[in-house]
């Protein structure tokens, strides 16, 4: 998961797609909302409304990363909120592992406050109050999730990397002290085996190729200790731009490790099985890229 920015218009407020804000949609919006209407089990504009949501998930799942073919998921379930069916700020793209019951979410969503019950509705008109389902106002602030949410969280501070202890892949793990990244991961099932298995084989995979492909161009054109420092440099460069392209998988991870030498060795260095000697000279060079990288 990473902190994803929707656009905005000059006010703040988020600019909704016009396929969620127009006659059609605001129709049944209305029925569903005063349960005239079941919430349909997936939306009728569903494709539309994961276009709009690639424009900045960029076919990625919300909160594993991982490019899919996405479904439209409900941060707030929609057997609960069913008010908040077509609402712009509960709707993310997920894969179909992080969003079905058994796999991952399904129908979870603890909270630490106390949970909505119903809509509101407009005294004069009589309208859903659209103000008030808002995930980031009031009355939804006050639930206060344990489920992170990419727009409103940021998903560093409460998310972080280990070697998963059989060596199978790389861990996430929580770090915050209200838990909130701990329950994420359990509500997402986010350390399934194929998911600690891809962030090895496309995050850390890569890198080790990186530096073994380093040691390997230094052994043909002569090797010297300035001229390799310089080449793994340029790398930990590239590996940063990686970190911060939104539109690459697993780009947590990516940031995690360039973030700093303690954790750059403690998820890197144990893979590269090399002799000790070049261990030691990956060490310091990233050592080195760190005091020079602001
Ligand atoms: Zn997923």
């Amino acid at each position: 998961m990473r902190k994803v920015v929707k656009a905005k218009d000059k006010k703040g407020n988020l600019i909704i797609p016009s396929i969620l804000n127009n006659h059609n949609t605001n129709y049944e919006w209305e029925s569903i909302a005063k349960k005239e209407t079941k919430p349909p089990a997936s939306m009728k504009t569903s494709k539309d409304v994961i276009r709009e949501l690639d424009k900045y998930y960029f076919g990625k799942c919300a909160y594993c990363e991982t490019y899919c073919n996405a479904e439209v998921e409900h941060y707030r379930p929609k057997n609960h909120y069913y008010w908040l069916y077509y609402e712009w700020t509960n709707l993310l793209p997920a894969c179909h592992d992080c969003n079905t019951i058994g796999t991952g979410k399904g129908t979870q969503f603890p909270v630490i406050g106390k949970q909505e019950t119903k809509p509101q509705f407009e005294t004069k008109t009589n309208k859903l109050n659209k103000s008030y389902c808002l995930h980031n106002k009031f009355p939804l602030k006050a639930e206060k999730p344990y489920l992170l949410h990419p727009e409103y969280d940021n998903p560093k501070d409460f998310l972080a990397f280990k070697i998963n202890d059989q060596f199978v892949g790389i861990d996430i793990i929580g770090i915050d002290s209200k838990e909130k990244g701990e329950k994420t991961l359990n509500i997402c099932n986010l350390n399934r085996e194929p998911l600690r298995k891809n962030r090895q084989s496309i995050v850390v995979e890569h890198i080790l190729e990186q530096l073994r492909d380093t040691f390997l161009d230094c052994k043909e054109e002569g090797f010297s200790y300035e001229k390799i420092l310089k080449k793994l440099l340029k790398r930990f460069v590239a590996i940063k731009r990686k970190a911060l392209d939104i539109t690459l998988q697993y780009t947590l991870l990516y940031d995690f490790v360039i973030e700093s030498s303690e954790n750059f060795e403690k998820i890197i260095l144990p893979y590269y099985t090399e002799e000790p000697e070049t261990q030691k000279t990956i060490a310091a060079a990233f050592k080195l890229y760190k005091e020079f990288e602001y």
